[in-house]
């Protein structure tokens, strides 16, 4: 009675009560042996229907034996014809399966029919809209896991490329080619053993989240994160030491590179500061760009040391100190 062809054939509303009590007491019709696959690459490789995973994943799947394709249960009950490809032709598309399983799941009409198929029999409203409400908080609390998840891999990587000092960018990033830059090639990697962020990157549509701009916005957010840290730590030392030198990036523009000591949990801890561009290179500037770089975390008596390289010449940064 549950079989996907049998519901195709005779619509669910045309049932009497006691077999829709019946069609939902059997459930989904979900046979463990699924002859459904996918060939790509001319036959290289075949795709298969996974069933006991899938089943697990999303308990509204269920399977037509003779259609050799999937459905929703709830929306083949309840005969959406918004997204026909869940309720009346079946979907085959296995590569894709995964984004749009999410999507389908997280769309009104499958939580409205879903909403419609635990209630069979209940006439009760308010329950119906607390269910329905309740699932899609539950469904909205999915997806923001995932995305939680995928932005923490791709943060790791960066991570992991900034502990190696290692650049971001390849020459080439195209698809194909044979080096996309570190950070596209070790999120490829991170993919392989990472089945959540696989299938984001294969069904993403909208962003990947790998972009240029959003490896930018990842370092800028973590650098701000870092110095939120960073004055912590210095707000509960005793001592502060600075230590700063100039010197020339890529592009030949002068900075100052602007270092933290102090002494944590007994040990002498050193911490990078930023790198601040210079416009007046006098002693007297360099000062007022430390002073500026030391004004958010009131370390005016903690302030015990100054290193610098070139100190001879730079002599008049006592100012520092003394203002
Ligand atoms: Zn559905």
């Amino acid at each position: 009675m549950n079989v996907v062809d049998a519901l195709l054939r005779t619509p669910f509303s045309q049932l009497p009560l006691e077999q829709k009590l019946e069609v939902q007491r059997l459930g989904p019709y979900q046979p463990k042996d699924c002859s459904l696959e996918q060939s790509h690459y001319g036959g290289k490789h075949r795709r298969t229907f996974c069933a006991e995973t899938w089943y697990k994943k999303h308990e509204w799947l269920c399977y037509s034996e003779d259609k050799i394709a999937l459905f929703c249960f709830y929306c083949l009950l309840f005969a959406t014809t918004r997204d026909s490809r869940w309720c009346k032709f079946g979907f085959r598309d296995l590569k894709h399966l995964s984004q749009r399983a999410r999507d389908h799941q997280s769309s009104m009409e499958h939580l409205d029919n879903a909403v419609k198929y635990r209630t069979i029999g209940n006439v009760n409203i308010a329950a119906q809209l607390d269910e329905g409400r309740a699932f899609s908080i539950r469904r909205h609390n999915q997806n923001v896991e995932k995305n939680r998840h995928v932005l923490g891999r791709l943060i790791d990587v960066l991570k992991f490329i900034g502990c190696h000092e290692l650049s971001l960018r390849g020459h080439d990033e195209r698809a194909g080619s044979s080096n996309r830059g570190v950070f596209l090639d070790m999120v490829e990697y991170t993919a392989s053993l990472d089945t959540v962020l696989r299938d984001h990157l294969d069904a993403a549509t909208v962003s990947k989240g790998t972009s240029k701009d959003i490896q930018n916005d990842l370092l800028d957010s973590m650098y701000k994160i870092y110095l939120q840290h960073l004055a912590l730590e210095i707000e509960n030392c005793q001592f502060l030491s600075i230590q700063s030198d100039e010197t020339t990036d890529i592009t030949c523009v002068s900075q100052l590179a602007v270092i933290f000591r102090f002494v944590k949990d007994g040990k002498p801890t050193e911490r990078f500061h930023s790198f601040v561009p210079i416009v007046d290179r006098t002693a007297c500037g360099i000062s007022a760009v430390l002073k500026e770089v030391l004004q958010p975390y009131n370390a005016k008596s903690k302030l015990i040391a100054q290193t610098y390289d070139g100190a001879a010449v730079m002599s008049r940064l006592f100012v520092l100190q003394d203002q």
